[in-house]
């Protein structure tokens, strides 16, 4: 099944194939089982079977589907929250191995990327985090000081720099953080399921799995075709749960879409990026620009292209002419749209399913480093049973709250925010 352009726009239209995958129709046995076909699933997978365990995967659509195929591409260090309000939330111990460990997870993704040869546009060359007003650039500057003390290469730009380093004038300043890059992320989802598939991972695809259950000693995934047995499971279902229940995660629907421009001429392309950072920016209602590796220009923000959704596109044309006079009129080529896992405090959620069984989701919009990272992670717990290989404690608690109204109250805001915004 090809995926559909709405949802995976440019990044379908320009990656490289898939591994040859079916679906399930017969009872398969592994040591692990894992649900799910994006980063965090793919990475767990590649990591098991390269430490020798076998590993069957199920996954409901095509290999990055979910938000791994439409993501912004770009490979932060960290999360969302600045380093202090993570060491509140999650204590001192649990907070340093995670900055620790996320901190380092771009090289991680680039090592993964140059020892398995994956053709996924990756550049790492720093990303920018632009300042849209006073206030966001004294946020920033905060962010940059809590980095640099921990040593990480991060530098404030000031407003002409910062216009020199991205061909608009829009902002106020920025942190470039040099660990950063950017990736064709279907391109990256589908290199870590060839690499996994090299490695034996047996992968299906079309495979939901409509039932998880842990009978005796054994986990049994049940699908419409087969089913999986197995010791270990991992549901690495984040955003686009469907199916059994226990793939179906509590979290706010939080939208986010991308439009492309045509590929643009080598001299527009020289005032525009030109060292090829991806950027993304401190406004409430958040914006991310950056190139692919065929000079089209990717222009992002909060919104949903659905049938309600037109004022965002619209919105976007108008906003990057105005950042980008040196544009010419331009056709866009492909949008599309995804759903990010939004969770409260802002931080990702590991939950323990039954003996041996775990669930890994919440990466609020940044997912690409977290999730090879944490695949990684349990993938190491499964293969040696320590619990302190696991990347961060279990998560105590509860789902997530009015989830519907809090997501649409975030997409009515966007709309608002897009209609008056693309008049000014
Ligand atoms: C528009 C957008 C922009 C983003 N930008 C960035 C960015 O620039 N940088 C960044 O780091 N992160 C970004 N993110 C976040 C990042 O894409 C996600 O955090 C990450 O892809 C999550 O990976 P995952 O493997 O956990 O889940 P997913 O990639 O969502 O994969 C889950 C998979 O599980 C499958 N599945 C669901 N239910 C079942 C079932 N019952 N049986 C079998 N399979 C099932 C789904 O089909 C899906 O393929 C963005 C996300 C979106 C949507």
């Amino acid at each position: 099944m090809d995926l559909k352009p709405e949802s995976h726009g440019l990044w379908a239209a320009t990656a490289p194939a898939p591994p040859e995958t079916s679906a399930l129709d017969r009872e398969v046995e592994a040591t692990v089982a894992i649900v799910g076909g994006g980063f965090t699933g793919m990475s767990a997978a590649l990591h098991l079977a390269e430490a020798g365990i076998s590993v069957a995967l199920v996954e409901a659509n095509e290999i990055g589907f979910g938000g791994s195929g439409r993501n912004a591409g770009l490979v932060n260090p960290g999360f969302w929250l600045p380093l202090p309000d993570m060491i509140k939330a999650l204590g001192q111990d649990a907070a340093e191995r995670m900055i620790d460990d996320l901190g380092n997870a771009p090289s991680v993704v680039y090592d993964l990327v140059a020892k398995h040869g994956i053709e996924c546009e990756a550049v790492n060359n720093g990303n920018l985090h632009m300042a849209h007003s006073p206030g966001g650039y004294a946020d920033l500057a905060a962010r940059c000081e809590e980095w640099s003390k921990r040593g990480a290469p991060v530098e404030m730009f000031d407003k002409a720099t910062a216009a020199s380093m991205t061909g608009t004038k829009a902002y106020y300043g920025a942190m470039i953080d040099r660990r950063a890059g950017t990736i064709q992320p279907l391109a990256y989802v589908r290199g870590l399921a060839h690499a996994a598939v090299k490695n034996g991972v047996q992968v299906f695809t079309q495979s939901p799995a409509t039932s998880i259950a842990h009978n005796g000693d054994k986990w049994t995934v049940k699908t419409p075709g087969g089913q999986l047995s197995a010791e270990k499971l991992l549901i690495a279902t984040g955003g686009y749960g469907e199916g059994a229940e226990q793939a179906r995660h509590s979290t706010v629907p939080y939208f986010y879409f991308q439009c492309a421009t045509k590929p643009l001429s080598h001299n527009i392309l020289a005032e525009i990026l030109p060292e090829k950072q991806g950027t993304w920016d401190t406004h409430p209602v958040l914006r991310s620009f950056r190139l692919d590796a065929g000079g089209r220009l990717i222009f992002g923000s909060i919104g949903k292209l659905d049938a309600g959704g037109g004022m965002h596109k619209s919105w976007a044309t108008r906003r990057m002419r105005s950042m980008f006079p040196q544009i010419p009129d331009d056709d866009w080529g492909e949008a599309w749209y995804g759903r990010i896992a939004m969770t409260k405090d802002h931080l990702p959620r590991l939950k323990e399913v039954g003996p041996n069984g775990i669930a890994i989701y919440g990466y609020n919009g940044r997912g690409i480093g977290p999730g090879t990272v944490f695949g990684r992670a349990i993938a190491k717990y499964f293969e040696t049973g320590d619990a302190s290989a696991l990347p961060f404690p279990f998560t105590p608690g509860a789902s997530e709250s009015f989830v519907a109204i809090r997501g649409g109250a975030i997409e009515f805001g966007a709309r608002a925010f897009h209609t008056i915004d693309g008049w000014l």
